[in-house]
């Protein structure tokens, strides 16, 4: 299954700011399946209820998935966001009477303000829509991160004929893979690094109060590490929360850049605000750079301490952060330290693929920059509709 929407694909400069986004990323993903017969029966986001030919992925718009799922709405409520973020930050968003407001969290998110008060790369005289919408719509993209968990869950609904059945292993068996999500740095109490809310733990949290899982990995290889989520989860974990009457774990590994944003930066911001900046995840593993070809042996390891950590129980849900700023010919100069070949980023994939497809697995496309950073998403979802794994 495959998720993804127009709407997600925001033009920043509609709303006065200038950022270096991925040019039509996924729409560059859904071509190419397309073009090899990957794609069942819908090309411009219309569902598929009549089931896909063999080899292929069905393609859900948000919409879509929330009628199929149910929902009333393909939006996360606020009480979904305070359930994970600090309610004072949760009333800026919503422009609440007292301190700072939407405005001012999405400045020092998208890093659009200097340290002397003036704008960095923001111009809201050229503004067209209003920062309220903007804020509509990273809230549409963060929901279908937990929409995508939902249909990882619930593979089969009534109505889809055609579908592999559950003793068939295909390659969407209990799979979504969505095009969007992996805002990993969203922190408990503000945006960071271009990643407002954290639509990862939104979503597992979500799942485990609805008693849908217990038990949930993350599994996040982006090249950035994600402290964000690392954050949520030590924060919950120490304050003894707990969802839907039980205490169910997340377990976090994160494999990335050895040095670079934001282990760099973070020890100088968090130590103005008087805490520990840097979380740990519950397994770190970085990489230094030249040790690309490490990568695949670590990755391996990590993925073998995940499952030495949960002590013989199996995760309910596996959510991967799927970033492809690992990517060699990643736009991102900050990322060059960490340099994967096409065929190490397959090889990444294929791996976390195996070792997760006997559970339900959503995947997040997370970062990925420049005119290429398609390719490695494209490859590696067209392997699977090759049943190469
Ligand atoms: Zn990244």
């Amino acid at each position: 299954m495959l998720l993804y929407d127009n709407l997600l694909e925001t033009n920043m400069g509609n709303y006065g700011i200038r950022l270096p986004m991925s040019p039509a990323r996924s729409e560059k993903i859904l071509r190419f399946l397309a073009e090899r017969r990957g794609l069942a029966g819908a090309s411009e986001g219309e569902d598929s209820l009549a089931g896909p030919p063999p080899g292929s992925f069905p393609l859900l718009s948000l919409a879509g998935a929330a009628e199929r799922l149910g929902l009333d709405s393909p939006l996360l409520s606020r009480r979904d966001l305070e359930r994970v973020h600090e309610r004072e930050f949760v009333a800026r968003l919503y422009n609440d009477p007292g301190p700072g407001s939407l405005e001012g969290e999405l400045l020092k998110t998208y890093e659009l303000i200097n340290a002397d008060g003036s704008y960095n790369r923001y111009e809201p005289h050229k503004a067209l829509k209003p920062l309220e919408e903007l804020f509509r719509t990273i809230l549409y993209r963060v929901s279908g991160s937990y929409l995508a968990c939902r249909l990882a869950l619930e593979p089969n609904p009534p109505g889809a004929a055609g579908r592999p059945g559950p003793s068939r292993q295909g390659p969407y068996e209990g799979f979504c893979f969505y095009l969007g999500g992996g805002q990993h740095h969203g922190r408990y109490d503000r945006g960071s690094g271009f990643c407002l809310l954290n639509d990862i733990i939104l979503a597992a949290r979500k799942i485990q109060e609805e008693g849908r899982a217990s038990l949930i990995w993350i599994v996040d290889v982006d090249a950035h590490k994600g402290d964000g989520s690392a954050e949520l989860v030590k924060f919950s974990r120490d304050r003894g929360e707990t969802f839907a009457g039980k205490n169910p774990e997340i377990i976090t590994l994160s494999v990335h850049m050895a040095s670079g944003w934001p282990l760099d930066s973070e020890s100088l911001a968090g130590a103005e605000k008087g805490r520990a900046p840097l979380v740990e995840s519950d397994i770190d593993i970085p990489i230094a750079e030249g040790e690309e070809a490490l990568y695949i042996p670590r990755l391996g390891e990590g993925l073998n301490l995940l499952e030495k950590r949960s002590g013989g129980r199996k995760p309910a849900l596996v959510i991967v952060v799927d970033g492809v700023d690992v990517y060699e010919k990643d736009g991102l100069p900050s990322t060059r330290p960490l340099a994967l070949s096409k065929g190490q980023c397959l090889e990444r994939d294929r791996l976390i693929f195996s070792f997760v497809r006997q559970f339900p697995s959503a995947w997040l496309m997370a970062g990925g920059y420049g005119e290429d950073a398609w390719e490695p998403t494209a490859l590696f979802l067209h392997s699977l509709i090759m049943d190469k794994c």
